[in-house]
């Protein structure tokens, strides 16, 4: 069983590039080498193009306070449970939508597959293995387990089949003997999304780091106070168990955003026992005011700093530059009273120009302005949106 069909593709491109080598031999008497060079290349283009299926969305995001910046989804279904995907096509599918990082989770009690599947918890994990060194994604072995409503997942596991079939405490507590680092899943899912009696059970044996405020297209907002509260990392996965169409800004999957030192498994480890996560879903981010401040200042470019007006010109403008995908949502809270500017959306990768305009009676001279601005679309806590500040130096006549 071979998890991808791309071994004969790249023997289809060999096969091409051979005809284009011997089009270049018949080519060269009557062109320049260069020009035949440049042919052979468009040719190759061409004649691969329909093996290059698979285009990555960039997805930028900026790296904040020194720290890289991981694009993940923790909590991903394939055939093995009760999902209708091939383990490796998750993968694609991940690295396609811009993501650098991914856990297949399935279920510890099997599905409706283990039949054909043989039944082995760690198969999915090795089958998607090859597809990620291919693509340069971190895949992080990780299991979902079961009881009831209450789901927990588990990352950097060492063995799924160690948990087969058990209960959610003592499947825990087995993981975490495997050094596996673990969230609590869906809080809200078909019940109200409050502090359960078992999970606490599980929070006091130190069995929860951390809890999904996005599972899905479900969205808890009022539990981010469990992150400062009980000091857990948020989550924003996709739990995705139907295949993933390809995505734009309107139908972006969940994405957990981890600030990592290094790009790679023990890097995202560390990054996440030190809760350095933010769940971003399509429009919204909600994470801890400094990470939220970092990826505002590292996306978020204003020109020019410096305006001036005149009695005849009472009109000027500034631009705006969101070099992020995120998009944000600015109000401006406070300005001095004879300096009015209106802000709106940035919407992510765009430049917006921003109409600035000073009252007749503005004070002539040269003046530091802070204008503060609230981002409504990011939430530090409950109600409690990020504010940010503009500073400009604004001359009057
Ligand atoms: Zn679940
Ligand atoms: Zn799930």
């Amino acid at each position: 069983m071979s998890p991808l069909p791309k071994r004969i593709d790249n023997h289809d491109i060999e096969t091409r590039t051979g005809t284009s080598g011997l089009a270049r031999g018949k080519i060269t008497s009557s062109m320049n080498k260069r020009t035949a060079s440049l042919l052979s290349c468009v040719l190759l283009i061409v004649m691969a193009a329909p093996v290059l299926a698979q285009v990555r969305d960039p997805l930028p995001v900026p790296d904040i306070r020194g720290y890289r910046t991981l694009k993940c989804d923790f909590h991903i279904h394939t055939v093995f449970s009760d999902g209708q995907v091939w383990p490796p096509a998750r993968v694609v599918e991940a690295w396609r939508d811009g993501l650098d990082a991914v856990a297949i989770t399935d279920h510890s009690g099997g599905g409706r597959n283990k039949e054909i599947l043989k039944n082995d918890l760690n198969l999915p994990h090795a089958l998607a293995r090859p597809t990620a060194d291919q693509l340069g994604m971190l895949l992080v072995p990780g299991v979902e387990v079961a009881q009831g409503l209450t789901h927990c997942n588990a990352l950097f596991i060492k063995d799924a089949n160690e948990v087969s079939g058990m209960q959610v405490l003592p499947a825990l507590r087995k993981l975490r003997a495997q050094g596996a680092y673990l969230f609590w899943n869906h809080p809200g899912w078909r019940r109200p999304a409050i502090w359960y009696p078992d999970i606490d059970a599980a929070y006091n044996e130190k069995l929860i780091d951390g809890f999904e405020i996005v599972n899905g297209s479900e969205i808890y907002p009022d539990t981010q106070t469990w992150s400062e509260e009980k000091k857990l990392a948020l989550f924003a996965n996709s739990d995705m168990h139907a295949t993933m169409e390809p995505q734009d800004a309107r139908t972006r999957r969940p994405i957990t955003l981890v600030f990592v030192r290094t790009a790679d498994l023990a890097g995202l480890r560390e990054a996440l026992d030190a809760r350095r996560t933010v769940a971003w879903y399509r429009d919204d981010v909600w994470g801890a005011e400094d990470f939220l401040r970092g990826l505002w200042q590292g996306a978020v470019k204003v020109e020019p700093g410096r305006l001036a007006f005149s009695q005849q010109v009472r009109r000027s403008g500034i631009r705006i530059a969101n070099t992020s995908a995120i998009p944000f949502q600015v109000k401006v809270k406070s300005a001095p009273a004879w300096l009015s500017l209106n802000a709106g959306t940035l919407p992510g990768q765009r430049v917006v120009s921003v109409p600035v305009s000073a009252a007749k009676d503005a004070p002539a001279g040269e003046h530091r302005v802070e204008v503060v601005l609230e981002v409504a679309n990011l939430h530090t806590a409950p109600g409690k949106p990020l504010t940010a500040t503009l500073p400009l130096t604004v001359t009057v006549e």
